[in-house]
């Protein structure tokens, strides 16, 4: 490969890729062809990967002749991947050409969920939802428009849509993926999510299973390999012996729930042992707060900060985690001796696994943190990051005002701290008549599958009193979909633009997602106005679908929303999705317009051509930033080094110089944390050890209880859009119970036998597998299959999903029963004919009842759970699940909260993050 400047490419060459000055027409002999010599021309045009959060190049290969996609490898000049792919990146072809996918745009032409529909036009679709949505503004109900997200797969361009509504309206999924780790991150630093340094750690500690399906698998994992080549070492918490574990040079499978003790533990050997980084926590850390409000006689010095610390981590004797946790107390020693030896060079993560699954779970977190912080690996080489110093969002041209509302059915009183929306709780608190929907959009999301509590998804999906309109915007086919009143058809990877940014590792860099065959057709001097014109079918992609929704809802420009869609280019016009990101690039990320210039290239075409752009190449210590003369003028510099300005906290004096320090309201990082007393959770201002609902003082062992866990990923699949990817589900196609062989034993099982797993609110009835590689007492299962239709052509791909039928077989109490699993079925592509595999596996979220953490507002995945030999009666793949029980387990967990206001009556710290931030005003609960 050749690279027209290093610094600005991968650091990391392939061995083999075409040269740079052959993509427009590269030329390979057609494999299909051989023995013959079959030339075959091909242009590689650049994308992002759809597919998972991590937004890994790829290279789409077009055929010049045909102008159809042949396949698509990773993009070598990307500075996340590298070139490099899960195998869900080049699966992106079977989305493209899965025979099933939805090409046109479909409306109900039954009841709800009937799943009845027929095609329809763009310009219905549009016409509908923008009457409904301009009704909505004009009558100032601008809580009633409503975008619920799974996937986002870019950065702020949706935010600034529904800004440009005045709207509070963006709702996520991140209450049921990692509201808990990021509450745990955010109260030390503000920024809410880690970017571990893995490649330059000499000590690595993940809670999580990276080297195969992590938060940014393939970035990661490659560093992570690159670390221990190193010479680094890797620890894996996990109780599952993961293939990450496998591979670790510990493996601790502690119980369930009890994460935060055990790295208690460690911290109390580490601060025991003076293996802590003095220097960087006195002037870091906010200690003085810690003395004044733990010990307010105390003399404030940092010698007494650490004796107080020192004492009162006392508790956390590696012996008592050992007992607590199940690990052995020697092996804690070591580990906690293993990251004061690497001091600043320990990299560490957690996403979902433990903060996910209990009670308390943003603990692990906020404890993981605190021996980070505690060795002085925080923003430094090899240390852990924040993700605001590695993440990359460029400005758009123009930015709309903040909204003056405040939706409670998004941020309700009862969970001040979340982080974010109380997403999975929505269809609760439309039962309960907080509020309607007039207009409501799930795009890339499928809560009756993916959330807790399915069926009531379901029935609030069906309520047009409760949601008025729905549209699904959705590349396949779903659960959820089914329920809607118009299934629109979105682009995949190929097909649509995005800009998207990661903190994968201690750079800043921005990847294109574009529609390949659009670009295709531009570069052989093609007319394309819009991407549906070159996309199969009538797939539009978003953007441009929201220019034009946007354009008609505000066709005068009466409601101020056309401006923020008028050409900057061409006063007046409707903006063009190439003058959009043009502008971006023209202007918001530095460096590329000189890169460009040096390749006589415009911004833009530079990142038509090579799909990424590596912004800065080594960032570390942004909490260093100087602060400038403007930011000092009229400000204060306490005695502690505080500096002051307006009565905040505006930086620190580290090293004679004035910094911006960390995004909290000290500006330094939290030990104690203010916050949590002033919103009435002062036995929690510290770093500290929650039980978790599935404490083992919780399990009755005689009733046959266990801890189910029913988080893992696998590394081929995704929630819902794998469905759509033959391969993939040739790969994995089935999710046993793991059980260990004592367990195993005692009831009586082997594998492939059939138990039913019973929670509170239902059972399911799946086969086990028994695996040493489980900690005995605890089951785990896949969350990622066990996908279900009621019809053969709507609901799910056929060969993900069983069929099955959905009775009530008492009041409010419903079973699925499979009425046929996977088999193959004659379509246009050959290889339906051929499908082998029958099972799809068995799906468990139905059974769940929601658990909403009482102050991250995470759902806790982590279940109680029976588990017994199948009865005679129950059949493999069945589900029942009481509609009613959840309701009542949804108040038990809705009665541990405690509610807003807050302080100054508001509803939510300011400090705190929010997906888009509405006025000042908006936070108070009683407005003047
Ligand atoms: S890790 Fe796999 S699925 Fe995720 S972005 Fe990369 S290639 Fe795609």
């Amino acid at each position: 490969m050749r690279s027209h400047d290093p610094e600005k490419m991968s650091v990391t060459p392939l061995e083999s890729f075409p040269p740079i000055d052959q993509w427009d027409d590269w030329m390979e002999y057609d494999a299909g062809a051989w023995p013959r010599k079959v030339e075959r021309r091909s242009m590689l045009v650049p994308t992002t990967c759809f597919n998972c959060e991590a937004a890994c190049g790829l290279m789409a290969y077009v055929d010049r002749e045909t102008l159809t996609v042949t396949r698509l490898e990773g993009n070598p000049h990307h500075p996340g991947s590298r070139g490099k792919n899960c195998a869900k990146g080049p699966a992106t072809i079977n989305q493209i050409n899965d025979p099933q996918r939805i090409l046109y745009p479909l409306k109900r032409a039954g009841p709800r969920g009937s799943g009845r529909f027929e095609r329809t036009t763009w310009d219905e679709v549009l016409d509908v939802f923008a009457a409904k949505i301009r009704q909505a503004l004009i009558d100032g109900r601008k809580t009633e428009v409503m975008y619920h997200v799974g996937r986002p797969g870019e950065d702020g361009y949706m935010l600034r849509v529904l800004q440009s509504w005045g709207v509070d309206g963006h709702n996520s999924h991140t209450n049921v993926c990692s509201a808990a780790a990021r509450l745990g991150y955010a109260l030390w630093s503000g920024s809410d999510r880690p970017s571990p340094d893995h490649a330059n750690a000499k000590f690595m500690l993940l809670l999580s299973s990276h080297l195969e399906t992590g938060h940014y698998f393939i970035p990661h994992a490659q560093r992570i390999v690159e670390g221990k080549k190193k010479g680094a070492k890797l620890c894996v918490i996990d109780v599952r012996l993961s293939n990450t574990a496998s591979r670790a040079d510990y493996w601790l499978a502690p119980w369930p729930g009890t994460e935060a003790l055990l790295l208690l533990a460690m911290a109390r050997v580490i601060l025991a042992e003076d293996l802590y980084d003095a220097a960087f926590l006195e002037q870091w850390v906010n200690w003085r707060q810690f003395l004044a409000a733990k010990c307010p006689d105390a003399e404030p010095t940092f010698d007494r900060f650490i004796v107080e610390l020192k004492k009162h981590y006392a508790f956390a004797t590696p012996e008592a985690a050992a007992k607590e946790c199940g690990v052995e107390a020697e092996t804690i020693v070591e580990i906690a001796r293993e990251i004061g030896r690497a001091g600043s060079a320990f990299a560490s993560h957690v996403w979902r696994n433990a903060a996910a699954g209990n009670l308390g779970g943003w603990q692990v977190a906020r404890c993981l943190q605190f021996v980070a912080v505690l060795v002085g690996a925080v923003g430094v080489r090899g240390g852990t990051n924040l993700h605001s110093v590695n993440k990359f969002v460029p400005a758009p041209f123009s930015t709309p005002p903040p909204p003056e509302v405040w939706n409670d059915l998004l941020y309700p009183p009862e969970y001040p701290l979340a982080h974010h929306e109380l997403s999975f709780l929505l269809p609760h608190f439309l039962e309960e008549g907080r509020g309607k929907i007039a207009a409501y959009f799930t795009r890339v999301y499928n809560p009756v599958w993916t959330n807790p509590d399915g069926m009531l998804w379901e029935r609030v999906l069906k309520d047009e009193a409760k949601i008025e309109l729905h549209a699904a915007l959705t590349p396949v086919w779903s659960e959820t979909a089914q329920y809607a009143d118009y299934v629109l058809p979105m682009g995949n990877a190929a097909e649509r633009h995005d800009l998207m940014s990661q903190e994968t590792h201690a750079a800043k860099w921005i990847s294109f997602r574009q529609p390949v065959l659009r670009v295709a057709r531009q570069r052989l001097g093609h007319d394309v106005d819009l991407t549906y014109q070159a996309n199969p079918g009538e797939v539009w992609e978003e953007n441009e679908f929201w220019i034009e929704l946007s354009w008609r809802i505000d066709p005068d420009g009466s409601l101020g929303v056309r401006a923020f869609y008028e050409s900057p280019y061409r006063a007046g016009e409707k903006i063009t999705i190439d003058e959009y990101y043009r502008w971006i690039f023209e202007n918001s990320v530095p460096g590329l317009p000189e890169e460009a210039a040096r390749q006589g290239l415009s911004p833009l075409d530079y990142m038509r051509k090579y799909g990424a752009f590596l912004v800065e190449k080594e960032v570390y210590q942004g909490h260093l930033t100087p602060l400038g003369s403007e930011q000092m003028e009229k400000a204060e510099t306490q005695a502690d080094g505080t500096i002051v300005k307006g009565g905040q906290a505006i930086g620190v004096v580290a090293g004679c110089v004035p910094r911006v320090g960390f995004e909290t309201p000290s500006r330094r990082l939290e030990i104690y944390s203010p916050t949590m007393a002033d919103w009435g959770w002062p036995e929690h201002t510290l770093p500290g050890y929650i039980e978790s609902h599935i404490h083992r003082k919780h399990l009755d062992r005689d009733r046959g209880e266990y801890v189910l866990i029913p988080t893992f990923r696998l590394p081929t699949l995704i929630h819902t859009r794998s469905a759509n990817a033959k391969w993939l589900y040739e790969l994995s196609n089935t999710n046993p119970i793991w059980v260990h062989p004592e367990d195993a034993r005692r009831l009586g099982v082997e594998t492939t036998d059939l138990v039913r797993i019973t929670t509170r609110i239902g059972h399911f009835v799946n086969k086990v597998w028994v695996t040493e590689g489980m900690r005995p007492g605890v089951l785990a299962c896949s969350h990622h299959l066990g996908r279900w239709r009621l019809f053969d052509d709507a609901g799910t791909e056929r060969w993900a999903s069983a069929k099955v039928s959905c009775d009530e077989i008492e009041p409010g109490v419903f079973r699925f029963r499979r009425v046929e699993g996977i088999k193959p079925f004659v379509s246009r592509d050959p290889d339906t004919r051929r499908i082998w595999w029958t099972d799809g596996g068995v799906h468990q979220n139905l059974i769940f009842p929601v658990q909403p953490d009482p102050v991250s507002g995470m759902h806790c995945w982590h279940q109680r759970v029976t588990i017994e030999p199948a009865r005679p009666d129950d059949q493999y793949g069945d589900v029942q699940v009481d509609t009613t029980q959840s309701i009542e387990i949804y108040r038990e967990w809705l009665d541990l909260t405690r509610p807003a206001p807050g302080p100054e009556g508001l509803r939510r710290p300011r400090w705190f993050d929010r997906v888009v931030r509405p006025v000042a005003e908006a936070y108070r609960m009683q407005r003047t």
